[in-house]
């Protein structure tokens, strides 16, 4: 029976996993974790809207009615692509016939002095909730030395949808937060600052939806700085290029996506980003038995425009390599990847959103925030969660925002 090892059990691994399987192929799907993330509501762990659970998923239990597909916990480091065989941090090698790349994307950082060591990105599990300690830490430091610096002041990095969601949450976390459970903290000293070096926020959306985004966050207490650049970011605070310096504890990167250096070692063609380099069939350039899929593969949308790091996409590139492995093992040949756009959408905060259509449709308001609770509900994995989100989202809606503002570890 044909081998097809998937690496990676985000959005594309799984739709890639989801079209073989059943298919008479022996499918090995390969993950760090023994779970996948949903990584849109990530943000709303950060700031203790969910559960930590709510958005993973174990990968076995996907797994239970999925015939032929086996999971392996492990991490790729190389690709003996003469052997055709895969090798792991921790040893293990897995021989392949296909091998579909689908390790996802991480933060980028552009090289910004001190942004790495000193920011919080929140593209796992784990960093997400590094935020969520870090801001109850802080509110409880301030708490009980009745601190009136600066020290609650929380700087959000990068205007786009994550940096809108998160600026967003935070400004209602710290009001709701500080109304019911810090009632000797005042809100005015937990500063929410916005910072976006383009002239707008929202970029990939159209400029009324920026403008409405902009004046609802500025509505909830956020400052948004535009036209603002980062020249640095220390332990103490973020330099600004402008020669201002703004002291906070908490900074949060949310400006770049990018592709683990690491995987500069597998020896693939990669473009000047990091993503794979890959042929109208998503297959690696060079490369007959390996495709590439979701945020790591650079899919080309067209005039040399790379698809975007969205969902869809993975999703959409996951299913259509699969279906060409489908193919080349019936003696087929391989399908050429064609995106259908299905819009785009982001959260600003309770009643507040903003969605792109297909068709140029666009929304905002309580229709748009309906919407995107409606989409996100829809596409997590797992009754489970489903109902469990639908709960804290609709105790949220009710309370107030009391969500879990537990902190953990030491
Ligand atoms: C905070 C945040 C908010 C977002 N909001 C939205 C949104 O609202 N709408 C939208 O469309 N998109 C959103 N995105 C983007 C979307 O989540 C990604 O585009 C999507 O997850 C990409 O899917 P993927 O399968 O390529 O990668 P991922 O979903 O990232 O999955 C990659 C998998 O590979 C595994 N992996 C990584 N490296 C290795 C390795 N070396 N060995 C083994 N396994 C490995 C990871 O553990 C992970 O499970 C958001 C992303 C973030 C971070």
């Amino acid at each position: 029976m044909a081998k097809v090892v998937i690496v990676g059990a985000g959005f594309a691994g799984l739709a890639a996993m989801s079209t073989l399987s059943d298919a008479g192929v022996d499918v090995t799907l390969v993950d760090r974790h023994n779970f996948a993330t949903f990584q849109p509501l990530l943000y709303q762990v950060a700031t203790a809207g969910l559960n930590p659970g709510d958005v993973a998923f174990p990968v076995r239990t996907l797994l239970r009615k999925r015939k032929g597909v086996t999971f392996r916990q492990g991490i790729l480091s190389g690709i003996d692509t003469a052997a055709n065989e895969i090798a792991l941090v921790d040893g293990g090698r897995i021989p392949y016939d296909y091998l579909v790349l689908a390790m996802g994307a991480t933060t980028n950082f552009f090289n910004v002095p001190g942004a790495e060591e000193n920011c919080h990105a929140i593209y796992t599990l784990d960093e997400a909730l590094a935020v969520r300690n870090k801001v109850f830490s802080l509110f409880e430091r301030a708490a009980s030395r009745g601190s009136r610096d600066n020290t609650l002041t929380t700087v959000v990095i990068g205007g786009g949808a994550t940096g809108v969601e998160m600026a967003g949450a935070l400004a209602e976390l710290k009001l709701r937060a500080f109304r019911t459970d810090y009632p000797a903290l005042d809100p005015a000293q937990a500063r929410v600052i916005l910072i976006e070096a383009q002239d707008r926020l929202l970029g990939a959306f159209s400029p009324e939806l920026s403008k409405y985004a902009s004046a609802e966050l500025k509505g909830r207490g956020v400052e948004v700085y535009l036209n603002t650049t980062v020249e640095g970011v220390t332990p103490e605070g973020v330099q600004l290029k402008d020669g201002n310096f703004i002291d906070s504890r908490l900074v949060i990167w949310s400006a770049g996506v990018g592709v683990a250096k690491q995987f500069a070692e597998l020896g693939l063609p990669q473009h000047r980003n990091g993503r794979f380099e890959v042929g109208e069939d998503l297959r690696v350039k060079g490369y007959d038995n390996i495709f590439a899929v979701g945020d790591v593969a650079g899919g080309i949308l067209g005039e040399g425009q790379l698809l975007p790091q969205l969902a869809q996409p993975a999703i959409q590139t996951g299913s259509c390599a699969a279906e060409s492995i489908k193919s080349l093992l019936n003696g087929g040949i391989t399908k050429n990847f064609h995106y259908k756009d299905k819009g785009t959408m982001a959260t600003i905060g309770r009643n507040a959103a903003v969605a792109e259509l297909t068709g140029g449709m666009k929304l905002t308001g309580t229709t748009a925030w309906v919407a995107w609770l409606a989409l996100h509900l829809m596409t997590l994995l797992g009754v489970r969660n489903r109902l469990s989100v639908l709960l804290n989202w609709s105790w949220h809606y009710i309370s107030w925002g009391r969500g879990p503002r537990v902190i953990l570890g030491g």
